[in-house]
């Protein structure tokens, strides 16, 4: 019988450093799919379409959410975000893992219809560093950062319902949790 693919969601308040570890994850799983999200978003620099993520107009979007395309989506920092239903059955179909850096809205949309998935939450050392990495990658205006600090809280409080809660503190510690929370999940499925 074919292989049913894991799926892995990871959430993380902004700057938290979820993309740093999702992208050296894949490097020492590079059998595992990152699922591209549809943003509202504009591209960061450096950030390219249909590779960071599928970047679309507004409209675009919410004609995707009524033609029901898409498998969870939510705003997110004044955006739409969302993943499509397209991207996991590609991914199902091949019976590859696949990786989703999704926030948390998004996270309890999709446990909801396929609660075999899962969960990981990044947290920062502190408010203090969460700040400062924000302010070093120096991607986002004085606004957008403000903006993300205050939702940070609340995405935060919601850690709690995520199977596995990482600190991204010293950052070759925290990317050994992560794939050792793969390296289990692989374990447990026998011999794969
Ligand atoms: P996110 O995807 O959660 O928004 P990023 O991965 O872009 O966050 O990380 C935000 C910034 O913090 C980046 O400049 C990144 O290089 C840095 N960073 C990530 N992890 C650590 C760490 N453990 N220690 C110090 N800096 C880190
Ligand atoms: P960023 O703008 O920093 O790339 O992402 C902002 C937030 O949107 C992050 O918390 C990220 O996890 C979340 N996000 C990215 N893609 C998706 C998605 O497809 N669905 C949902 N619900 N959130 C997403």
């Amino acid at each position: 019988m074919k292989r049913r693919g894991n799926i892995y969601i990871v959430s993380a308040p902004s700057g938290a450093g979820k993309s740093t570890l999702c992208r050296e994850l894949l490097k020492s799983y590079p059998d595992i799919t990152y699922s591209i999200s549809h943003t509202t978003r504009s591209p960061r620099e450096g950030e390219k379409d249909g590779v960071d993520y599928h970047f679309v107009s507004r409209k675009a979007f919410e004609e995707r959410i009524e033609k029901n395309m898409m498998a969870e989506w939510a705003e997110v920092h004044g955006n739409y975000y969302g993943t499509s239903i397209e991207t996991l059955k590609e991914s199902a179909a091949k019976g590859v893992d696949v990786l989703l850096d999704i926030d948390v809205q998004g996270a309890k949309q999709l446990c909801e219809k396929m609660p075999e998935c899962i969960t990981v939450f990044i947290m920062p050392p502190s408010m203090e560093e969460l700040l400062a990495r924000l302010e070093k990658r120096g991607t986002d205006t004085p606004e957008t950062i403000s903006r993300r600090m205050q939702n940070a809280q609340g995405e935060m409080a919601e850690s709690g319902f995520y199977q596995h809660v990482i600190v991204n503190d010293d950052l070759k510690a925290a990317v050994a949790s992560f794939e050792s929370v793969v390296a289990n999940c692989r374990g447990l499925e026998g011999g794969k």
